[in-house]
């Protein structure tokens, strides 16, 4: 791979080519400005690989040299390299993936070949994945077929009490059993469902296919929570609640073990309909959870306008929290507030043992996430569970 790197600081430079020439990168253009490093880009956008850009640069800083290379059409990989504060790096950073481009990652000067290292391995990584990404797009009426052909399922994943370990519940996941593709995941498909207004009959399937293992679970002496998630569209049709409640009474889950994570879409057409239902979703006793807190729409306007019980806390905020004064900061708040405001707190994306302890220590209630388990078939459940019940107490032994 041919690798360029820009920097306007000589040492900086010679120190980033040192240490790739040790890693086994022979093939390194080194520019000293950025315009040099643009002009030798354009002649030849696909000869490189991989780029390293410094942010703080005289005439062409990190960002314009970030919307240069959308300019030129640049397709390889990008690592910000610099020496400003955490934020501005990880702003930049996110700057350059909304502009689409390859980014591998953010490191700070002075750069050390260990983060060098763990960086490229990214590359490496992220090549393998490329056959996944290449997957084809769905048509409406595929989707459709496969609805109608029951090839939807469920898996689910726990949710575990971060104080006993104890597992309190599952979120149902959709996924879709396809016939030559394999197990798709719904980022592939809802957004066509969105679209397309098959989004009421993927969120019934779901439902209802969710509160048969839910109404099986609680028979066999296991009562669990199950959640499902509907977006704001769904709630268009406002005899949902009496659907839901029909529903689970046919598969014997009890309307208080049931929660419904809601995602605000910014679509709103009829803001009223939604405020009816999920109110006399709330007067049914099923409990209400704001999802992916703190993103998008999920917003401190949803909890003053919804009665929610649950205010699930975006991934984004909680992996690598233990690594990120700032992140503790927003998780603190969110917390606190959730708890005056009488919420039970959830966190996503709980993928390492410090994040863990982190999170007790804060007193959040419950977490969910690799650490604990990955979605699985409701079928593999009782397996996890003897495996979890294992290694719960190693987790939990600590007092918060
Ligand atoms: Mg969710």
């Amino acid at each position: 791979m041919k690798i360029l790197v820009v920097d306007d600081d000589g040492f900086a430079l010679q120190l980033l080519d040192r240490q790739l020439a040790n890693l086994g990168f022979s093939n390194v253009v080194s520019c000293n400005h950025a315009r040099e490093a643009l002009t030798r880009l354009e002649s030849d956008a696909a000869y490189f690989g991989l780029v390293f850009c410094d942010l703080q640069m005289p005439e062409i800083d990190g960002v314009e040299f970030v919307r240069q290379l959308v300019r030129i059409g640049y397709r390889g990989g990008l690592a910000l390299v610099s020496g400003e504060d955490e934020r501005v790096l990880r702003t930049a950073e996110r700057l350059a993936r909304a502009h689409h481009l390859d980014v591998l990652g953010a490191l700070h000067k002075p750069v050390t070949l260990s983060a060098l290292q763990g960086l490229l391995s990214l590359r490496h990584a992220s090549r393998c994945d490329a056959p996944e990404s290449a997957r084809h797009i769905y048509t409406p009426q595929q989707l459709r077929a496969a609805l109608d052909g029951n090839q939807l399922i469920n898996h689910y994943q726990p949710k575990v009490s971060l104080a006993s370990g104890e597992l309190v519940g599952v979120e149902s996941l959709v996924r879709w059993q396809h016939p030559d593709d394999g197990l798709v995941e719904p980022e592939h498909f809802v957004g066509i469902a969105e679209k397309h207004g098959l989004i009421d009959d993927l969120t019934r399937v779901v439902l209802v296919t969710a509160l048969r293992h839910g109404g099986a679970w609680h028979a066999g002496g296991l009562p669990l929570q199950v959640a499902v998630n509907i977006s704001m569209e769904n709630l268009g049709v406002l005899d949902f609640p009496d659907m839901v409640e029909r529903e689970a009474a046919a598969a014997g889950m009890p309307l208080t073990h049931l929660v419904l994570e809601v995602t605000e879409s910014c679509l709103m057409k009829d803001p009223l309909s939604p405020l009816d239902i999920l109110t006399r979703l709330r007067l049914k006793r099923i409990g209400l959870s704001i999802d992916d807190f703190g993103t998008g729409h999920s917003s401190l306007a949803q909890l003053r306008d919804i009665p929610f019980t649950e205010l699930k806390i975006d991934r984004s905020f909680v992996h690598g929290a233990s690594r990120n004064s700032y992140l503790q900061v927003i998780l603190e708040a969110s917390l606190a507030m959730a708890r005056q405001l009488g919420m039970k707190t959830v966190a996503e994306g709980m993928e390492e043992r410090a994040d863990w302890n982190l999170l007790r220590t804060c007193s959040c209630d419950v977490a969910q996430g690799y650490l604990v388990g990955k979605p699985m078939p409701a079928a593999d459940l009782p397996a996890w569970l003897r495996e979890w019940e294992g290694r719960r107490g190693e987790l939990t032994s600590r007092p918060a």
